[in-house]
């Protein structure tokens, strides 16, 4: 049976400045997402509060709204059977030292912080997130 979700994936400043938006959305594509909706944009650090406000206790918090800040980065609207679940499997785990091989973050990721993109992580966060960027 099918079961079309949406997703929310970013590609983070590390990977933009790297000019890897294109290898990435190939990655996307070629793994069967559709791109409903895309666009870049360079958001300031109170709206990287806003969004990542589920890290606010962490250690890394202040750094990673920095970090979201600090460039450009491209959002999309991604739809595919099980969305949600197949953008975390073709990420890979949040540090690329440790994500699979063919994952986008193994491929493209830096570091635990620079991992290249970010993936909603539920269908409900999902829905949350891309109201953030697509609600108008
Ligand atoms: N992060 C970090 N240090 C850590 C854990 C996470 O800088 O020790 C950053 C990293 O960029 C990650 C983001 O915070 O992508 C959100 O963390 P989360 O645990 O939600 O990982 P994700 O869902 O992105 O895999
Ligand atoms: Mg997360």
């Amino acid at each position: 049976m099918s079961n079309i979700e949406q997703t929310l994936s970013i590609i983070k400043p590390d990977a933009v400045e790297r000019n890897l938006q294109d290898q990435i959305k190939n990655d996307f594509k070629n793994n069967g997402f559709k791109i409903l909706k895309e666009k870049k944009i360079h958001i300031t650090k109170e709206e990287a509060e806003k969004f990542y406000k589920v890290h606010e206790s962490k250690p890394f918090y202040n750094d990673l709204c920095t970090y979201l800040s600090s460039g450009p980065i491209i959002v999309m609207n991604l739809e595919k059977d099980n969305a949600v679940l197949e953008n975390r499997k073709l990420m890979g785990s949040t540090n690329p030292k440790e994500a699979e091989e063919g994952t986008i973050r193994k491929k493209y990721g830096i570091s635990i912080d620079k991992n290249s993109v970010h993936g909603s992580d539920s269908v409900e966060n999902a829905k949350i997130e891309l109201d953030f960027f697509f609600k108008s």
